[in-house]
Parts: C-alpha cells; structure tokens; sequence
C-alpha cells in the first residue's frame, strides 16, 4: 500500500484561530473563514472546489497549502434489511478503519434517528478477548480530523446528494438551532467503532468540540455518546471538558477475576471503574450507560447479573446489554434468547434498568465489535 506523505494538512485538524490565519495570510477578509466552515460542516462539502461562494483564486490557493478530504472510500456495503451502511476508509498511511452509519425506526411512530458510529483509533490496544478491533492489535491514533471526516463522508452519503445548494442555508441554521436534526439528517453520532476513544483523548476531545460547535457542525453534545472500556482518567477529563457529551462504559463482568481475563487493562479496575461512573453521574447530572456483552457460559448467569445489580446499586445508569456478534479470531458464543431474557429479568429483580441493544448489521459485520478494517469478500467498491 502506497505511503502519500506529500498531502497537504487538513483543515479538518485545524481549529477556529488556524483556520483564520490562513485565510488572512492569503489575504482575504477574516469572514471567508466563516464561509469555508459553513461549507464543510452544513454542506459537507470536502473540496475546496465545491466551495462555490468563495471566489475562484482563493479556492485555487486554499488547495494549495490545505485540503479537506475527501475520505477514499474504498469498500461500501449495506445490509440487507438496508438500516446499516458500512464504509471501509483508507487514511493518507494506507491504513484502513470502519464508519458505520446505522437508520433506526424509518417508518415507525418516533422520529427517524440516523446514527453515525466513528472509530477513534486505527486497530486498538485494549485487547478485549470478544473484540474483532482488538484482535487485530493497535495501528495507530487516528487525528481529530480523521474522526471528523467519518462523520461528514457519512452526512454526505445520508443528506442524500452531493452538496446542497447553498441557498439553503437559512434553514439549516434553523434546524441546527433547534437541537433536531441538522443538514444531514443524522440525528445521534457515537464514537463506539475501531479504537479506544479516551486512549486517544486529544483528538476525540477535538473531535466533540467542533461536532457541537454551534458555528460548526452544530449537533447538541446530549446526541453524542462517548464509549469507553473504562480508563479513569479519561472518564474524569470528559466529565470536566464535555459535560453534556453521553458516556456509555463497557463492564462486561460483575467480579475483577472474570473482568481482568475479558478485559486485559490492568488500570481499569470495576471497583474504580464503577466509583468513577458514580462521580461522573454526581458531576454531570447525567445517567451514564453501561455495556456488557454477554457471552454464553462466561457472564450470562443470572447470579451474576444479580451481582452486577448490587456493584451498580444506587448509581443512576442504564445497562445495555449485547450478545455478543460472532467474528472469526475472537472468543464467545452468543447466549440462546432465554438466556438474554434471564439475565435481563435478574437485573430488573434487582432495580437496574437494562436494554437489549437492537442487532443492526450482523450481515455485513457491522455491528459492535465486528469492525476491523479489512476487505470483506462482499465489500463492493463504492464512492
Ligand atoms: N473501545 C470502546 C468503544 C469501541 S467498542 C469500548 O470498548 O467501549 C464499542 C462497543 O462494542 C463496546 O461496548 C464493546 O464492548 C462492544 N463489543 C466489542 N466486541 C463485541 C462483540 N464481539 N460483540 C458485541 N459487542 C462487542
Ligand atoms: Fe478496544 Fe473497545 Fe474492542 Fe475492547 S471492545 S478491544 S476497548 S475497541
């Protein structure tokens, strides 16, 4: 795989001040740098060629010393009930993650909600042993604007044209505004694909910002969750810097025995894990989720999810529990039905809210836990 070191850098890793620097050494009034945010993060727009307001020598010049994407794109699959689109993305090193984009509800009674899932890290450290992306080890960090790109490839493809003519701005502000669904119509993004998040906390930190800056792509942080395998001081820096962001934290164990052997992060202690979660609800004011993949005959008795109601006893969460999704290389046989069932009863027994999590794109390993950046025999190649 070719190495391309000769791109320019990003805008997208270019924050607000930056940004206006360029702008100004090229020696065009500071308002076109609004102009050129408002064309990436309300139009999507991810060449400067698009950028059709600015005049035609500042685009050239622009090009010159920056770029925006777009994202190679070099797989594309949906599944076959058509909720769930993955993209396979090749970065500028050649390495390869997953974004996935999920639809949720299109015909039902709630409100449509379009759901984008972002990886943080090329590979991962963590070394979940039911984990695809940790089996594969980590590559590398991923930089804000690698998050980023995801999220706008993603808003391209569910905007459902190219760019939208720039006469619509009005009412893009105005659904930005109101807290609902922006230009794109995604409607929640979840930083739950490849990677651990908080081990990449500059770059995810940077990411949240310009996702809910309100001059950018403007989503409220209360649509944006946070996953993490639970490394406590990353959990306290989000809580102190993006308080309104979701934090959803993988438990995936009730004692430290069977927790430490699922889970190899020697750091991330439940009992340190389970007082930071306390701390967060008190410092935030908001319900943290809990993840636990269920595997059969390892954490799926109905003893231990009595014990996993007691560890969480008087802590303002929510379980959503996951059967585990099947990969080649990864250890776990996904619970019968009846199982699930038990094990969500015995939470319930003992006062915990839970929620089955909805499979979604099993088919095209898609689903949690599956990414891993390789070329599916199926994948097609797409645009
Ligand atoms: N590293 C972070 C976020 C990415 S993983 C974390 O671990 O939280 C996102 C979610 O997918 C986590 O809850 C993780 O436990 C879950 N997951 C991982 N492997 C899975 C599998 N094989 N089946 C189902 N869920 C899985
Ligand atoms: Fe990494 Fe999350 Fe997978 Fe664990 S579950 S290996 S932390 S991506």
């Amino acid at each position: 795989m070719s190495t391309d070191t000769t791109r320019p850098p990003s805008l997208l890793d270019l924050d607000d001040h930056a940004l206006e620097q360029n702008v100004a050494e090229l020696g065009s009034p500071s308002y076109r740098a609004g102009q050129i945010r408002r064309a990436v993060y309300r139009r999507f727009a991810l060449d400067f060629a698009e950028m059709t307001d600015l005049p035609q020598a500042l685009r050239t010049q622009l090009s010159q010393r920056l770029r925006v994407g777009p994202a190679a794109v070099v797989g594309q699959q949906t599944s076959g009930d058509g909720s769930t689109t993955k993209l396979l993305l090749r970065l500028d090193d050649g390495e390869l993650i997953e974004t996935v984009l999920m639809r949720y509800d299109p015909f039902g009674k709630r409100r449509p909600r379009q759901t984008v899932c972002v990886s943080t890290q090329a590979g991962c450290a963590m070394g979940c042993t039911f984990c695809a992306t940790g089996a594969q080890g980590f590559r590398r960090q991923l930089s804000a604007g690698e998050i980023l790109l995801q999220v706008l490839t993603i808003a391209r493809i569910a905007a459902g044209e190219a760019v939208a003519d720039s006469d619509s701005l009005a009412d893009e502000s105005a659904a930005a505004a109101d807290g609902s669904a922006g230009p794109s119509g995604l409607t929640n993004v979840v930083f739950m694909g490849m990677g651990e998040p908080l081990a990449n906390y500059e770059a995810t930190s940077a990411a949240l910002t310009r996702l809910s800056d309100p001059e950018a792509f403007a989503m409220s942080p209360r649509r944006i969750t946070v996953s993490t395998v639970g490394l406590v001081p990353g959990m306290r820096r989000l809580a102190a810097d993006h308080p309104q962001v979701n934090l959803a934290i993988s438990l995936h164990a009730s004692d430290e025995a069977l927790r430490n052997a699922l889970v190899p992060v020697p750091s991330a202690s439940l009992a340190a894990i389970v007082a930071t979660a306390r701390e967060h609800v008190r410092r935030t004011g908001r319900r943290v989720s809990l993840e636990y993949v269920l595997l059969a005959g390892i954490n799926d008795a109905p003893s231990q999810a009595s014990d996993l109601a007691r560890l969480l006893r008087g802590l303002n969460g929510h379980v959503n529990l996951i059967p585990i999704n099947p990969s080649p290389g990864v250890v776990g046989a996904r619970p019968s039905r009846s199982a699930v069932l038990q094990f969500q009863a015995a939470l319930e027994t003992g006062g915990i809210s839970t929620t089955v999590r909805v499979e979604k794109g099993r088919d095209i390993a898609a689903a949690c836990g599956q990414l891993r950046g390789d070329r599916a025999p199926a994948a097609k190649a797409g645009s």
